[in-house]
Order: C-alpha cells, then sequence, then structure tokens
C-alpha cells in the first residue's frame, strides 16, 4: 500500500513535470523561474527545492524570444504565500478525555436532521494509541505546513480542555471564523481486515438548523482535492469498505450538517488494520499525512480541481 510518491515535503507530482523556464537577464546575472505547479514543479510556490527536471539550472539558460519577463512580485529564494489572507479551520476529532467524561460526551446535541451524542471517545489502535492522539498530532503538523504558506489557522480546540468540544460547536467554530476551507480530521474503527482511507463531504440539505445548500458544491470539491493530495502524498489507498471511490456523501454527522463553510471530513485510515495501525503510529508516516491534508486544502483555495 505504500507508493513512495512523496518526495521529501517537497509538492512534487509524481509524474515528472515540464518545467516552463524563463530566463531572464537582470542586475548583470541570469536568474531562472520554475514555472509554479501545474505546468511544472518550481520554487516559486516556496515548498522545497525545484525538481525541474530538464534544465540545467547552473547554468544560464538561452533567452527565451518573446516570453514575459520574470512572475511580477516573484523575489528568488523567497517563499511565495500563496494561503496569505486565507482561514483554515482544522478540527481534531474526539479529544483523549473525552472517555472519562462520558456524561457529557453522551448527552444530545441539535445537529439539524436530529439529534445526537455532543461527541464520542473516537477509536483506538489494538495497541491503544488513541484517534484523539492522531488526530490532535496531524492536526499541529498540518497547521506548521499551512501556516508556513500564510494561512491563518484555527484549531477547534489545541488539547486545551478536559473533554469535547461537541460536535456543533466544532462546526461553529468554523462557521464563527469564516472560513475559506474547514476540515475534521479523523481515523476509523473498521474491522481489522478492511483497510485505506475516505473523505466525507456534506450531503445538500436544509432541515432544522442545518442548511447546507450553498457549501455542499464547494465542500465535494474541496473533498476531491483532499482525496488525490492525500493518496499522492501518503500512498494510502482508498477505503476497501465503502463505495465512491474514497469519497462519501453523508447527512448524519453534526459537524458538516451545520457548517456554513466549505468543509469534509478525512477518515486518515482504519486503525483496528494492522497495516493502517502501523502507519497511523509512525510519526513520519503522520507528516506524510498532514502533508496531504495541507496541499489538498492549498489546491482546493487555489481553485484546482
Ligand atoms: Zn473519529
Amino acid at each position: 500500500m505504500f507508493s513512495n510518491e512523496s518526495r521529501g515535503g517537497t509538492r512534487s507530482r509524481p509524474l515528472a513535470a515540464t518545467a516552463v523556464v524563463v530566463a531572464a537577464a537582470l542586475a548583470g546575472g541570469w536568474f531562472v523561474y520554475g514555472a509554479h505547479r501545474g505546468s511544472g514543479a518550481g520554487t516559486a510556490d516556496g515548498r522545497g527545492p525545484a525538481t525541474a527536471p530538464a534544465a540545467d539550472r547552473t547554468s544560464p539558460a538561452p533567452v527565451a524570444q518573446g516570453d514575459s519577463p520574470a512572475t511580477p512580485g516573484a523575489t528568488p529564494g523567497v517563499p511565495r504565500k500563496e494561503l496569505a489572507g486565507r482561514t483554515i479551520v482544522l478540527d481534531p476529532g474526539h479529544n483523549p478525555g473525552n472517555a472519562g467524561h462520558t456524561a457529557e460526551i453522551n448527552r444530545s446535541v441539535d445537529i439539524g436532521t436530529h439529534r445526537k451524542a455532543c461527541d464520542t471517545t473516537g477509536t483506538a489502535t489494538n495497541s491503544g494509541y488513541p484517534e484523539a492522539s492522531y488526530t490532535l498530532d496531524v492536526a499541529h503538523r498540518a497547521r506548521a505546513l499551512l501556516e508556513a504558506r500564510g494561512a491563518k489557522v484555527v484549531l477547534t480546540y489545541d488539547g486545551d480542555r478536559p473533554y469535547g468540544p461537541c460536535v456543533d460547536e466544532r462546526a461553529r467554530t468554523g462557521n464563527a471564523a469564516h472560513a475559506d476551507a474547514a476540515l475534521s480530521i479523523h481515523a476509523d474503527g473498521a474491522p481489522a481486515d478492511k483497510f485505506g482511507f475516505h473523505v466525507i463531504a456534506p450531503r445538500s440539505l436544509h432541515e432544522g438548523a442545518a442548511d447546507t445548500r450553498a457549501v455542499a458544491a464547494p465542500s465535494l470539491r474541496l473533498a476531491t482535492t483532499l482525496r488525490t493530495r492525500f493518496r499522492a502524498v501518503t500512498g494510502e489507498p482508498f477505503a476497501n469498505y465503502l463505495g465512491g471511490k474514497g469519497l462519501t456523501v453523508r447527512d448524519d454527522l453534526g459537524g458538516l450538517n451545520l457548517t456554513t463553510v466549505p468543509k469534509v471530513f478525512i477518515e486518515c485510515g482504519n486503525m483496528r488494520n494492522a497495516h493502517d495501525a502501523a502507519e497511523m503510529t509512525d510519526p513520519a508516516w503522520r507528516q506524510k499525512a498532514a502533508e496531504g491534508i495541507a496541499d489538498g486544502l492549498t489546491d482546493f483555495l487555489e481553485g484546482k480541481r
């Protein structure tokens, strides 16, 4: 299930990209600019060394007649803050303290379509690594990556309360922040022979306090970019216990029903599966998961599909 397609934290695509190299003689020297993602792996996004395959980046390139000059505002060596001005809410699923606060966690809250428990304890690996510890760790890693790209990142909680928050509050945090995108991070607790990840988007509905009609479509697009990038970076396959090739649409999750901003859930793997559990207990894999998450959110905010 591993396909080692990621390359050390860069956003390199699995396939060799064709770099568009624009050379300009400036200030008495040659500066080579790799094109931004889409047409090639480049330096302009500031996410690591370029992987321009063909160009010898140490030699002056021939003058490209008629080409426009360097990207306005792009300064070699200075990371481009492509998410500047954007707000992202990350919601680490569950709370390690939930198990000790069953009365508070079991009280019901209104999720629009019906009432549902405030939250659950979440699952755990067979060796006892809790889902809630996994989700908070990955949220921290993703936050660091997204902040480095210029985003403002808000967490629904940050290990700073004994239990909760409830699912309705988790949704409202994203709404109050007027998030450009929101993501709930989870891991699943399916039968041991099942494995893989999936993304969950909200169904379009208008019922009680729930009105996702305006955000269902952008959320589905977010789900798609996240699915693509998470798989590319981690090599994790689509969940083999659901249809939909790693993407489902649901109307029974309070965190989605009550959102007024584009939002999805990701179930990063099955903690009850030995292979997935080994991945999720490995900090290096969690870093990959965070990169896949950050890249999926970035693609969405940059309008990629
Ligand atoms: Zn969960």
